[in-house]
């Protein structure tokens, strides 16, 4: 029952990060428990066990496929039929065993008899001694690394050195083309390329090649991409590698690795170094919470190191990309390293309008599909999550069976990417009335007020968290949010539990509206603190507080008296209750024709944005004629 407003900020997961650590991790946990075990042979033998009299059971029930008797031990090494391939069960047996033994000729049964040695105790000794050499022989690895490494000290446990965590492209294939949408960002990067094709031009005039380009933006906006671009456009190789996967559980492996990339750069110059989130090793030194970390400080210095050690004009320029700059240390950002900063914003209508066309270019669309209103939809979409939302389409389509996309996949690729996946209608019951009245609540206040975006549709389907959803069409994007917007936002969020409310009783009201609750706090308490809208005045109390600053300073929550904190949340609960008051109000002043769009709600599962907007004009028709007469 969320009420989706499209520019849902929507989470992107980053999974590359983290692969060498686990790696190592294991590798360490597979030697703990591998020695384990091999030290005490017993433990893995008696999972399962039988009695004797339930060894007997078997055999006559024609279970039991082999036994192997052993007299010295008193154990019988059962197989049981249809199981042969697993390890035998030890049975104990009695001394002499002569219903045994002629139970299982009358039976048929394999077996044999022989007295062998109690040969536990040279298990035990053998598990012992591979355990001993397996140490010798780890010991001896890290030995022989540490004294071919000749990177100084603090190295003996150089794991990281022989392989390679960078990689390393030669060609790109990537072209100024291929990146759409964020033409600022194209426009100072086209320097750049000529800085690797013609360096003679800059230095023959005195001028100083930049080294380090800094792209700042937020995920998936394409900075990879350009990066690879420039790399494509000046035809030079492209190494890579990501900020996380310099720091990590060793001592001196970032620093190590930062000096083997640089090197093989050198090697290959003029090329391209893209250091993808440079923040998880460039973070301001000296201040992280909870101590010091010297892992990460020694790799920047040695970064920095690097950067320092080459002129200008050798050929490698290094382009970093972050969300993060403001928590960067102001050594990297200072001129002769990363001083040229481009920002990298997520697209605008136009922008998305042509990423979707560069992704389109190998997709076949049908004739109906307008990416104009695809990009209209999208407002909020980053460059990966546009290009996702066609390869989910395309999937779709195959899936379906069609020769080419049609609206409907796009559609439906949309409201999954936001929403989450669609999963199977809800049964016909009082609970899915409550439903149909909620979200129908939400799109009729929308309607009705005149600062509301247009509803796009109202839905019964079920998809990820919602059990319903009252989609809008996003106004294009003005920039500007007025307060009469904002309220109609928040009044239409209430519309939800309004109806609950209004038609089901105050008991009746369920957790459906937790999202919806949620959200109108947000947008109010911002109304008070951030935007000035409200009876405390044009104060700001509150810095953005999505973000967490960890890097330079922790930032006080708050920076008003206890008297004021009072203050803000009661101006908090007099807006919500307001609209509230409002949202009720169009409810019950509109109760006929919203127990109409219940009903078709209810019996087509979804009403689309144009029939909901006719069935209300109609209705209000019929009542001024009805009025009239
Ligand atoms: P970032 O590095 O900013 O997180 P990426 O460059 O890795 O983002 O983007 C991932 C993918 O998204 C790209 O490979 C490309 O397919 C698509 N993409 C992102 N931005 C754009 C863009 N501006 N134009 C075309 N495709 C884009
Ligand atoms: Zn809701």
């Amino acid at each position: 029952m969320k009420n989706e407003s499209q520019s849902t900020a929507l989470t992107r997961q980053r999974s590359t990060a983290v692969r060498g650590t686990v790696v190592k991790g294991v590798m360490v946990g597979w030697m703990l428990i591998q020695s384990i075990l091999m030290s005490t042979p017993a433990i893995s033998q008696t999972r399962d066990s039988l009695s004797y009299s339930e060894l007997l059971k078997k055999i006559d029930a024609g279970e039991v496929a082999k036994v192997e008797i052993d007299e010295a031990q008193r154990v019988a090494k059962v197989r049981l039929e249809g199981k042969t391939k697993d390890a035998p069960i030890d049975v104990q047996i009695l001394d002499r065993n002569p219903e045994l033994i002629e139970r299982l000729r009358s039976r048929n049964v394999d077996f044999d008899s022989q007295p062998t040695s109690d040969n536990s105790l040279v298990l035990g000794l053998v598990a012992n001694l591979l355990l001993v050499m397996l140490l010798i022989g780890g010991l001896l690895m890290i030995l022989r690394r540490s004294s071919s490494s000749s990177s100084g000290p603090g190295q003996a446990m150089n794991f990281g050195k022989s392989r390679a965590r960078f990689q390393m492209e030669a060609k790109t294939g990537v072209l100024f083309d291929d990146v759409a949408g964020i033409e600022e960002a194209k426009e100072e990067l086209q320097e750049v390329v000529t800085f690797l094709k013609k360096p003679e031009r800059f230095t023959a005039v005195g001028a100083r090649i930049p080294k380090g380009v800094l792209l700042v933006g937020a995920p998936g906006t394409g900075k990879t991409l350009l990066a690879k671009a420039i790399a494509g456009e000046a035809g030079v190789p492209f190494f890579s590698i990501s900020g996380s996967e310099f720091v990590e559980m060793f001592v001196g492996v970032g620093a190590s690795r930062v000096r083997d990339l640089f090197k093989k750069a050198k090697e290959n110059a003029p090329c391209i170094i893209f250091i993808d989130e440079i923040d998880a090793v460039g973070r301001q030194r000296g201040t992280g919470i909870g101590g010091g970390n010297d892992e990460r400080e020694q790799t920047l210095n040695q970064l920095l190191t690097e950067m320092d050690g080459f002129e200008g004009n050798a050929g490698i320029i290094i382009i970093a990309a972050t969300n993060r700059p403001d928590v960067l240390d102001s050594a990297l950002l200072r001129p002769g390293r990363f001083d040229r900063q481009i920002i990298v914003d997520l697209p605008t209508y136009k922008g998305r309008l042509k990423i979707l066309e560069v992704h389109a270019r190998n997709k076949k669309l049908s004739d109906e599909i307008s990416l104009d209103a695809v990009a209209r939809r999208t407002p909020g979409f980053s460059g990966a999550e546009l290009a996702n939302l066609l390869n989910e389409a395309a999937i779709l389509t195959a899936r379906r069976r069609k020769d080419a996309i049609t609206p409907l996949e796009i559609d439906d690729a949309i409201d999954r990417v936001i929403a989450g996946m669609e999963r199977a209608p809800l049964m016909d019951s009082k609970r899915k009335r409550l439903i149909a009245y909620h979200e129908v609540g939400h799109a009729i206040v929308a309607t009705l007020l005149k600062n509301h975006d247009p509803v796009q549709k109202v839905t019964l389907v079920p998809r990820g968290q919602a059990l319903g959803i009252t989609w809008f069409t996003p106004d294009e994007e003005q920039g500007l949010t007025s307060r009469s917007q904002i309220l109609a936002q928040v009044t239409s969020a209430l519309g939800g539990r309004a109806a609950e409310e209004i038609i089901f009783g105050d008991d009746e009201i369920t957790t459906g509206a937790s999202g919806d609750i949620q959200q109108v706090t947000s947008m109010v308490r911002q109304m008070v603190t951030r935007f000035g809208m409200s009876d405390l005045g044009n104060l700001a109390l509150e810095t953005s507080n999505d973000e967490v600053f960890l890097g330079r300073s922790l930032m006080p929550r708050s920076e008003y008296s206890e008297e004021l904190a009072g203050k803000i949340d009661q101006q908090v609960q007099v807006i919500a209750q307001h609209c509230y008051t409002d949202a009720c109000r169009l409810v019950r002043e509109n109760r006929v024709l919203i127990d109409r769009l219940v009903d078709t709600l209810l019996d087509q599962e979804t009403i689309e944005g144009d029939q909901f907007r006719k069935m209300v004009e109609e209705h209000r028709q019929n009542q001024s004629v009805a009025v009239g007469s």
